[in-house]
């Protein structure tokens, strides 16, 4: 006998397996769904290694084709896969989506991402639909992408970090496999150490607009806490993870990052300089963010680097900074 979690693996496998069934052998998944897989660009080895599907418009054929096979109703609440109206009847939470499943470290499907085909005719903010928290899903330990990246992590000895789905599997699909995304949401301490199994290199990649930066700086702080190298890569104005991919082979991927990658000190303090201006209001407080992220490091030797080469880039004493460095590690005692 399974217990409840392995049977809510066994649904989410099933449904996964369903999922592609329909888009290779359904009409509207061929029509529909594979085409606009392959109008992005994602290539058929790609699409099958990610085991990406579709569900199409019917709002209760997951539910009725599982429900046929012997699964209990119960089950498919439970992962999120379906719901229940007032009526009782259950109803499917994906239809009319392209689907992405979500696998844990070891490979098991633990939850999906569905993506609507046409955000622009549908409700833009309902262009993806995840898996709701579970028994066996929870959101904050998983990463998309893991475990398919994580030979390719170590064999690299580093991590690149992007936003969604679709980037991480449009960086597979141009040879770069060390890659995982935090799925939208802030990068947890959970997340990180998950990665820190594997290696102590992270790269973050972030849009050409710089967008989004500001909000990340914070889960970037906590990838300076576990001990880990930390640096940011900004792609070229306009251009995602995912959309760099498809105009560049691995190699000239690589040779972009390894080119415009810097160090996330160095380049928290750049941002920041340049936001602050001249305002001394805004330059104290910018300083003592820097010295934040700064006292979070362990490493005693590391610290010391930052701070005489952050000390140089604010033209301030490497004194006050220390000072300031030791007052904040004597507060977080
Ligand atoms: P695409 O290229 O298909 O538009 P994307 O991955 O670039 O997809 P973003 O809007 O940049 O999409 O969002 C990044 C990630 O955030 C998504 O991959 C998804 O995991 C998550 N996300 C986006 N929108 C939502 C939403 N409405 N609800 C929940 N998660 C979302
Ligand atoms: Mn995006
Ligand atoms: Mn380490
Ligand atoms: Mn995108």
């Amino acid at each position: 006998a399974h217990s409840l979690r392995e049977s809510l693996f066994v649904v989410n496998q099933y449904a996964a397996e369903y999922f592609q069934d329909i888009l290779y052998n359904n009409i509207d998944g061929q029509r529909i769904g594979m085409t606009y897989l392959r109008g992005r660009g994602f290539r058929d080895d790609i699409i099958k290694k990610f085991q990406l599907g579709y569900s199409t418009d019917s709002h209760d054929a997951l539910a009725k084709a599982t429900i046929q096979k012997g699964y209990k109703a119960d089950y498919l609440v439970k992962t999120g896969l379906c719901y229940r109206k007032d009526d009782g009847s259950l109803r499917d939470r994906f239809w009319g989506r392209v689907i992405f499943p979500v696998h844990t470290l070891s490979g098991k499907v633990v939850a999906f991402g569905g993506r609507v085909l046409n955000a622009a005719t549908k409700n833009v903010q309902m262009k993806y639909v995840n898996s709701p928290e579970s028994e066996i899903y929870h959101k904050s330990r998983e990463l998309y992408g893991i475990y398919f990246a994580k030979q390719a992590i170590v064999r690299q000895d580093r991590c690149f970090l992007v936003e969604g789905y679709t980037d991480v599997i449009s960086m597979h699909q141009s040879g770069i496999e060390n890659v995982v995304a935090s799925s939208g949401t802030a990068l947890t301490a959970e997340q990180i150490r998950m990665i820190h199994r594997f290696t102590n290199n992270i790269t973050v990649l972030y849009d050409g607009d710089g967008a989004g930066i500001k909000a990340s700086i914070r889960g970037i702080d906590m990838l300076l806490e576990e001990g880990m190298n930390v640096k940011v890569c900004l792609l070229p104005d306009g251009d995602d993870p995912d959309s760099f991919a498809r105009k560049h082979n691995a190699t000239d991927y690589q040779a972009y990052i390894n080119g415009h990658e810097v160090d996330f000190i160095r380049f928290k303090t750049d941002l920041l300089m340049e936001e602050a201006g001249k305002d001394p209001i805004k330059r104290a407080s910018l300083i003592s963010s820097i010295v934040k992220s700064i006292s979070v490091i362990p490493d005693a030797i590391v610290r010391s680097v930052y701070i005489r080469e952050c000390s140089q880039m604010l033209q301030m004493e490497e004194k006050i900074l220390v000072e300031a460095t030791a007052k904040l590690i004597e507060q977080a005692r």
